[in-house]
């Protein structure tokens, strides 16, 4: 075994093979693979080998996608036969909402390039003989889904891998990993030490305990999970013979079953309500090639549905009942990624669909290490959307939650309850007590609106309960003045002697005077977004960030990665040591002038200013900023201060009829003002010219920032993208986002977000289109639900187009 390498990935499973086969084809040969037994030897060898280009997430289904298509390279280059059958599939539905959710994933499907078709349940029972059409209301025809031999996809990455000039070794274990005063790794295994750059935890069902060696507890867990092979059945055998075609696959959401082929029978598996979970606290290192103990009562409930919607399988024995352990993350995507605080370690773990996602996580994992870059919008996979309130029973609540609804639907207005409320602000119990519904950003609860007693969100794809009551929460801020709490953003101190030069390198804005804030976009190497803020500045050498509270571990990682070295400049993530608060409306800063001695007049106290003031008795930080676009006020304080500083607002604000609003209501007035927002408009693949964020950059500026070069030549070329705000003509229900843009009848771009604007009384949509349409007045159509609807380009906001009212 050699003593260096430039890369070692641990772990022979799917995932790790895939990371060192992508590694070596892209030009990195020096690295190599350490796995303590043979490869396969984690949850791969006993996969069903299903595969499929569905996700949740837009981004992760392109990967899918890539993966699919990549079996046939790595067949050739390796010579070893991956066992891939292309079947194609049918997605099926029992109920009227289940196929209002497929139409939304075909909508996906069309700009993605995935080639899905809505079908009725009779034409689903004429591709998949074995079910009976009168048990479902309606399909999804799924070209791109299929099977393969694990073992063979495992070895195959491998082979083409070694012959690439990457290394293999099997039966070593890695048993810890030390950082070396240089900054390279020791990896010490049981056949000696291997020095390397980077080190790749691709530990699978280990992830954890490999994690551990360099102190990090990731938030993985592994589930038992059972699938059962039938005896041969005779409507499999006339069906292969009658079309000479195997039985394609099938996904039957409500029976929570996938089905396929295996050999002269079927394979069905569960996601079952009763499930559980394997290796709690700890793997056992002695865990190889066995299987765990089936249990077929807890998944007799699904099987009865399954039996019931396939009826031949009411005839036919089972042969074998599979039950094998697999990871999972608390929300059932990958962690890939390089870790905060631990240069060149990566993670590439909690992979719960290695044959869907593998080749997807190599190929962005690669391209990151050597790059610099993943390459790809690959934030729903990244390691960084937790942070340390991700702890070992948050992640255990979290993934037997996300088992138990693997084929659930969950309704753009439903919260999941597992895990909650876990981080909580000072106001949580006064606000719950106003009827505040909770929702959840970073593991903090966010009150989404106000109910009256005996009201709660029912849910849906449409309109539903909480429609009048965040129109009156809108009301409240467009007429009055409203109070919204404002503590899950991400907020940042910044200081030291280095702290203006390294923020005008590192931010592409005009750095602001003391006592003024402005918008900040950040930019990559690429001239692509990394992040959008707020910066002000405080006075005195002290700077205050405000940026999206999701990505606070996704900046920090990038922030830290930048820092100069020898400590000239600190940055802190407050987290919650610092609450928010937030006021708006056309009478807020006459609530503020009663709540404080400060002098707010806007002669004083001018649109993007920023002060220290008090609030009552409480101590605060006041911008005179406000994402509902309207007069108003972002109140930062700490949190043993927020309950005084919410009663002195609501004090003051008791003459003004101050109403309470939630995030939702804050959606509705920001879309109003086409305010885009970090995660959903403001994402890693867009240039700001192409998101509308250039007027905030300072092309001009001396400070060469990080992108200068990239982000002049985007606006010279003027990108390919536009960010458009959209008027929809829609019914009873808006767009979520990810929904396709269709202009003169062919699918051109995608919503990233909408919903209606209560106060414009619109429905309402942000998109990307390409530059070439962008400014066409019509042929806009935006599909929601499997329907086109008419929509028309919204170039100035529809609220407040001047500006007056923020800056009055
Ligand atoms: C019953 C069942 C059915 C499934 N069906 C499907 C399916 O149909 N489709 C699909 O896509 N997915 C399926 N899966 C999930 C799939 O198996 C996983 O997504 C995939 O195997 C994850 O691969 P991995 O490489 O991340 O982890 P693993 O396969 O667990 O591999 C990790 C490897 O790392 C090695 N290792 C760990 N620690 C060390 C160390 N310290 N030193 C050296 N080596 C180490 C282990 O020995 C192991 O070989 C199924 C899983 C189960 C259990």
């Amino acid at each position: 075994m050699k003593s260096h390498a430039k890369v070692v990935v641990i772990g022979g499973g799917v995932v790790g093979c895939s990371v060192l086969f992508h590694l070596a084809r892209h030009g990195w040969t020096d690295v190599v693979l350490l796995e303590r037994d043979e490869l396969t030897s984690g949850s791969t060898w006993h996969a069903a080998g299903g595969m499929h280009t569905i996700n949740g997430d837009p981004n992760v289904a392109k990967l899918q996608k890539y993966t699919i298509s990549l079996y046939k390279e790595i067949e050739e280059l390796s010579g070893q036969a991956t066992g891939v059958h292309l079947t194609g599939g049918v997605l099926l539905a029992a109920t009227e909402a289940r196929l209002d959710w497929l139409r939304g994933v075909v909508s996906k499907g069309r700009y993605l390039g995935i080639d899905l078709e809505v079908i009725s349940a009779k034409e689903a029972a004429e591709l998949m003989p074995l079910l009976d059409p009168k048990q479902f209301v309606g399909a999804v025809r799924n070209k791109e889904d299929g099977h393969l031999d694990p073992s063979g996809v495992t070895h195959a990455y491998a082979k083409a891998a070694r012959k690439l000039g990457a290394e293999v070794e099997r039966f070593t274990k890695v048993e810890d990993i030390v950082r070396r005063s240089d900054g390279l790794w020791r990896v010490i295994t049981n056949k000696g030490d291997v020095v390397a750059e980077h080190v790749v935890n691709a530990g699978g069902l280990w992830a954890r305990e490999v994690g551990r060696m360099v102190g990090l507890e990731l938030p993985v867990l592994a589930m038992e999970h059972m699938y059962l092979i039938t005896e041969d059945m005779p409507e499999v055998a006339d069906w292969n013979k009658k079309t000479g075609t195997e039985i394609i696959h099938a996904v039957d959401f409500d029976g929570e079953l996938y089905l396929r082929q295996e050999r002269g029978g079927m394979l069905m598996g569960t996601y079952e309500k009763a499930n559980k979970v394997w290796s709690e606290f700890q793997t056992p290192w002695n865990f190889g090639h066995e299987l765990l103990e089936p249990d077929i009562d807890r998944i007799a409930p699904s099987l009865e549905v399954g039996f019931r919607h396939f009826p031949a399988f009411q005839k036919t024995g089972i042969k074998q009942i599979i039950n094998g352990p697999f990871t999972f993350a608390p929300d059932g995507n990958p962690l890939v990624g390089p870790v905060r605080g631990l240069p060149g370690f990566w993670v590439a773990c909690g992979v719960m669909a290695g044959f869907s996602q593998g080749g997807g996580v190599g190929l962005a994992l690669s391209n990151w290490m050597i790059e610099g870059d993943p390459g790809a919008d690959i934030w729903a996979m990244d390691v960084a959307r937790y942070g340390d309130w991700a702890t070992m029973a948050y992640t255990n609540a979290k993934v037997r939650e996300n088992y138990s609804r693997r084929f659930s639907i969950r309704f753009p207005n439903e919260e999941l309850p597992a895990g909650r409320p876990l981080k909580t602000t000072p106001v949580y119990d006064v606000l719950s007590a106003k009827g505040a519904q909770w929702g959840v950003a970073y593991g903090l609860e966010v009150p989404l609106w106000y109910a009256p007693e005996g009201v709660k969100d029912e849910f849906s794809w449409r309109r539903s309960s909480d429609f009048d009551h965040v129109a009156k929460e809108v009301a409240a801020v467009r007429n009055g003045v409203g109070l919204s709490e404002i503590s899950s953003f991400a907020k940042y101190k910044v200081a030291g002697e280095g702290a203006k030069a390294w923020l005008d390198r590192i931010l592409a804005c005009k750095l602001p005077k003391p006592g003024r804030m402005t918008l900040a976009p950040m930019l990559k190497e690429d001239g692509k977004l990394i992040g959008d803020f707020t910066l002000a500045n405080i006075g005195d050498g002290e700077w205050f960030i405000a940026g999206s509270g999701v990505a606070e571990q996704y900046h920090m990682r990038w922030f830290e990665a930048h820092l100069p070295k020898g400590g000239s400049v600190r940055i802190e993530a407050l987290g919650q040591k610092l609450a928010g608060l937030a006021i708006a409306g056309p009478k807020a800063r006459e609530v503020l002038a009663k709540a404080t001695r400060a002098d707010v007049s806007n002669a004083a106290f001018p649109f993007m200013a920023v002060a220290r003031m008090d609030i009552g008795m409480a101590p605060c930080l006041v911008g005179r900023v406000s994402y509902t676009g309207d007069l108003g006020y972002e109140i930062w304080v700490a949190p043993e201060y927020q309950r005084a500083a919410y009663r002195a607002l609501m004090a003051a604000g008791e003459e003004f009829d101050i109403g309470l609003f939630g995030s939702r209501a804050l959606n509705a007035l920001r879309l109003e003002k086409n305010y885009g927002s970090w995660a959903r408009e403001y994402r890693p693949i867009y240039g700001p010219a192409e998101a509308g964020l250039d007027r905030f950059v300072a092309y001009g500026k001396e400070a060469d920032f990080i992108g200068k070069e990239a982000a002049l030549a985007e606006r010279k070329q003027g990108g390919k993208l536009r960010l458009r705000g959209f008027i929809v003509e829609a019914d009873d229900a808006d767009v979520i986002g990810d929904e396709a843009i269709w202009h003169d009848g062919v699918v051109r771009g995608w919503v990233t977000s909408g919903g209606y604007a209560h106060h414009s009384k619109k429905s309402v949509a942000m998109g990307y289109v390409p530059k070439e349409i962008a400014d066409e007045p019509d042929g806009f159509e935006i599909e929601i639900l499997g329907k086109r609807h008419t929509a028309r380009i919204q170039p100035a906001p529809l609220f407040d187009a001047n500006f007056e009212r923020m800056r009055a």
